[in-house]
């Protein structure tokens, strides 16, 4: 059996993702290679939220780990995060680094969406994008990959998590130029790609898939299965 996740399943036929033929390419190329990834790896859009905040600055193994303890103790629910001793958190949530100013912050972006919409996050997929968007970047630790993160997988809303692994890509491969920020990275793939959830929650994890095993500070292109979609003089610089 196939290991949990909240998001899109996979449609019998890999459906096309763009009209731009170099993001079709990039899409088919990852896509025949590592999917369907099934992303996001939670059993809930709770446990997303959870995961969202946990994975910043740090290995996804280190926050499966704190997941874990979460799990463990009874803890992966709104209820339980808010109602426990600080220190009990923090020491549930050690694994993933920061773990003080982590339990602090999943208490603040837990609280605000009991205040908010009572646990139901149904309700975070029906306000408007914009305004859901904004308000969800006001509560603190929460930027611009966590919020998308959370609205794309927990809420099913159509955004682009354009994290550094995406960003890194798109600028070798001339896409977008050197320096590209978050809000252009994502706007770039969003005019892009088709409107279709699951296109846009696959090509992130196929990114960062590509990302972790090639993609990295320095690119390991030789055996990356995108080198055939470099540009002539290879990978562009960062
Ligand atoms: S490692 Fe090289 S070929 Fe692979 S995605 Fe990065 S720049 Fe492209």
């Amino acid at each position: 059996m196939s290991a949990p996740f909240v998001g899109v399943p996979p449609p019998r036929r890999r459906p096309r993702a763009s009209r731009d033929a170099r993001i079709e390419a990039i899409w088919r190329t990852l896509h025949g290679r590592y999917g369907p990834r099934r992303w996001w790896p939670a059993e809930s859009p709770f446990e997303v939220i959870v995961g969202a905040i946990l994975t910043q600055n740090t290995a996804w193994r280190n926050v499966e780990r704190a997941i874990g303890n979460l799990r463990r103790a009874r803890a992966l629910s709104p209820a339980a995060v808010l109602g426990m001793r600080a220190d009990r958190l923090q020491r549930l949530l050690r694994p993933s680094g920061y773990f003080r100013l982590k339990a602090r912050r999943l208490r603040e972006a837990v609280g605000w969406f009991e205040d908010r919409f009572g646990s139901r996050i149904g309700s975070l997929a029906r306000e408007p994008f914009a305004r859901a968007r904004r308000s969800l970047l006001g509560v603190r630790g929460v930027g611009p990959e966590t919020a998308d993160s959370i609205l794309n997988y927990a809420a099913g809303r159509r955004t682009f998590v354009a994290d550094l692994y995406s960003r890194r890509v798109a600028v070798r491969h001339g896409l977008l130029p050197r320096g590209a920020d978050y809000e252009t990275t994502r706007t770039f793939f969003l005019d892009r790609l088709r409107k279709d959830l699951y296109v846009t929650q696959e090509l992130h994890a196929l990114l960062v898939a590509v990302g972790n095993r090639h993609c990295r500070a320095r690119p390991r292109c030789q055996d990356c299965p995108l080198e055939p979609l470099l540009p002539p003089g290879g990978p562009l610089p960062f």
